[in-house]
């Protein structure tokens, strides 16, 4: 899709004169690459049209950056179709809550509980897990599992048929226990879609969820509308989490589901594994949805911020050293974000990298986690630091360093889980080479 969008403003911006035509072919291939990654065809139309009264002829005319005009005017109208102009509940630490998810089979509302659980609860929660799954053969089983590798309480029966009954049991049990964030699973069954939503609804109804979540599965397409708008009318869905955004779907169907259910994307599912779980942000999403990363706003930044001798170096440095290949260059981009310069303004706007390190309202927690990292860092040697092999640091090495740093291996080992992360992180960002920075950049 990227590169199509690409490819459609670069023939616009190379065109002597900017006419009516050339604006409307522009448009044209903008819009059929959305199509193709699944935004729903009503909201394409509904785009071009906003686009064609904000994008002025005569500024294009003019002269001005148009393959930008026209970039920003895209970007802006999907952020806008992603922000349904209410966020969601949160829950809060101490007062219980009860979460509902919802979805259809397959979807990911099994793993995607547990990750949200284990989400809360490295943040201080006390999460537990209900199985009112009691269609399908094994479900509890599963639930079950994920519970334990997540050291979660968990409820459920191999017995009770009643999906409704073992919600409540469940909810009471943990609301005794004064669990603060219970979640309840449901089964999803294919095919008897009319029981299915009666069922949602009479579980919803016995547990008064504060927040009901529709778990959509990124690669479903153009039928995320529908799917997510069956749910809505028979629940009072909040939220929503698309899952399985590292296989190939680019996630127009995203946009579909905020659509249908005036509801926020709160996360995205990344993988099978617990910890592959983000927290939803607009901007970066759409960025790559356009292809492009968030990198226009960046580099706008950049130029207000950093010396005009300094920033050919710097966007040399972006371009490669984002890619997080050793644990040095983390260093690096550590000590950069701790110098409190102007540069570390430019850091705190990198798209993914601060936001995964630094959560907001957790900024001093966080300063204190990277300075430890860095002491951690100071005892290694420079073949480790310089290692892209971040299996190199084995057991003797990491007793070895954690001696040297004065900290715990537990805690040697923390700072290598979250390298692997934030690498992976970066990784998907999307880093520009050196010509589409500059690209980017101011005319
Ligand atoms: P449910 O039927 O809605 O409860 O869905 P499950 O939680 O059982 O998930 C169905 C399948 O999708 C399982 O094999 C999961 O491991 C997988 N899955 C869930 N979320 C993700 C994700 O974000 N990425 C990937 N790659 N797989 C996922
Ligand atoms: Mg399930």
């Amino acid at each position: 899709l990227g590169g199509s969008i690409t490819r459609a403003l670069q023939q616009m911006s190379n065109a002597t004169v900017i006419d009516e035509k050339v604006l409307n072919d522009c448009l044209n291939e903008i819009n059929r690459a959305l199509l193709q990654s699944d935004v729903r065809f009503e909201l394409v139309r509904d785009m071009r049209t906003n686009i064609k009264k904000i994008v002025n002829l005569q500024d294009l005319a003019a002269g001005h950056n148009k393959r930008k005009i026209i970039q920003q005017a895209v970007f802006n109208e999907l952020c806008k179709m992603l922000d349904p102009g209410k966020s969601s509940f949160v829950p809060k630490k101490g007062k219980t809550s009860v979460v509902m998810f919802v979805g259809l089979q397959g979807s990911g509302k099994t793993t995607t509980c547990t990750k949200y659980a284990h989400y809360y609860q490295k943040k201080g929660w006390k999460p537990a897990l209900v199985c009112a799954d009691t269609f399908r053969a094994g479900a509890f089983d599963q639930l079950k599992q994920n519970a334990t590798k997540a050291k979660i309480p968990f409820y459920g029966s191999y017995m009770e048929s009643d999906p409704v009954k073992v919600a409540v049991e469940g909810v009471e049990r943990f609301k005794e226990e004064n669990r603060d964030l219970i979640i309840v699973d449901t089964s999803g069954r294919h095919k008897q879609e009319a029981a299915l939503f009666e069922e949602m609804r009479q579980v919803s109804e016995a547990t008064k969820p504060d927040l009901v979540i529709f778990v959509m599965d990124s690669s479903i397409g153009q039928a995320a509308f529908d799917q997510a708008q069956a749910f809505k009318q028979s629940v009072a869905v909040g939220a929503v989490i698309i899952t399985k955004m590292d296989g190939h779907a680019k996630g127009g169907g995203s946009l579909s589901a905020v659509a249908a259910t005036k509801s926020p994307v709160i996360f995205i599912g990344t993988g099978e594994h617990m910890d592959e779980f983000e927290v939803f942000e607009v901007k970066p999403f759409v960025s790559r949805l356009l292809g492009m990363g968030d990198w226009s706003g960046f580099v706008d930044k950049i130029h207000d911020i950093v010396p005009m001798d300094k920033q050919p170096e710097l966007l040399q440095k972006l371009s490669e050293g984002f890619t997080l290949r050793t644990l040095r260059i983390m260093y690096e981009q550590f000590q950069n974000m701790l110098s409190m310069g102007p540069l570390s303004q430019v850091f705190s706007m990198l798209p993914g990298f601060s936001s995964e390190l630094m959560p907001k309202g957790q900024e001093k927690e966080s300063q204190a986690k990277v300075k430890r990292y860095m002491t951690i860092m100071d005892s290694m040697t420079n073949e480790e630091l310089d290692s892209s092999n971040p299996k190199l640091i084995n057991e003797p090495r990491m007793m070895r360093i954690a001696r040297g740093s004065g900290r715990l291996v537990r805690e040697v080992l923390d700072m290598m889980e979250e390298y692997k992360r934030l690498a992976k992180v970066m990784k998907r960002l999307k880093i520009p080479k050196k010509g589409d920075m500059s690209a980017l950049s101011r005319n």
